[in-house]
């Protein structure tokens, strides 16, 4: 087995066992395989729906070193990604990922990736109620950061 995600999956274990959360662990390593951070699911430790394994451990590389920007590491997560957390590795740049078991592997244990994963192909789209509310005040925020050059990641 790959060194790196036996680690995710021994955190995986270690996170349910400890009734931190579900059955996912993640690491990251650099392009050399040094270890910069490990992670598990923590949503209910923590009562913090979006502590899964991967946001947890990007969280903590970028905290070690000291960055939102994490282009050169890599992630192996013990499952395939929810949308959340795509989303926050694409947000972080990391560009090389391997995951363990797969989303419907989840959704077999019980786990709701599918119903997220539908609602972005644009299926049950009564899942939340989302309309635009004051663009035009709102707006004024952007005009004023991209008038003062803010940094855009
Ligand atoms: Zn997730």
């Amino acid at each position: 087995m790959n060194e790196y995600m036996k680690i995710a999956k021994e955190m995986s274990i270690k996170g349910f066992k400890n009734n931190e959360g579900g059955p996912f662990g993640a690491i990251i390593t650099d392009k050399e395989g040094n270890i910069i951070a490990e992670g598990n699911n923590r949503v209910l430790c923590d009562l913090d729906p979006t502590a899964h394994a991967e946001i947890c451990t990007i969280r903590e590389a970028c905290k070690k070193l000291k960055t939102y920007d994490l282009s050169n590491y890599v992630l192996y997560t013990s499952c395939e990604p929810c949308p959340m957390c795509l989303s926050a590795i694409i947000w972080s740049n990391i560009k090389e990922v391997y995951y363990g078991c797969t989303k419907e592997d989840a959704g077999n244990i019980g786990f709701r990736d599918d119903i997220i994963y539908k609602y972005l192909k644009g299926e049950n789209k009564d899942l939340i109620n989302l309309k635009q509310l004051d663009r035009e005040e709102c707006i004024k925020a952007f005009e004023e950061y991209s008038k003062n050059n803010g940094t855009i990641y």
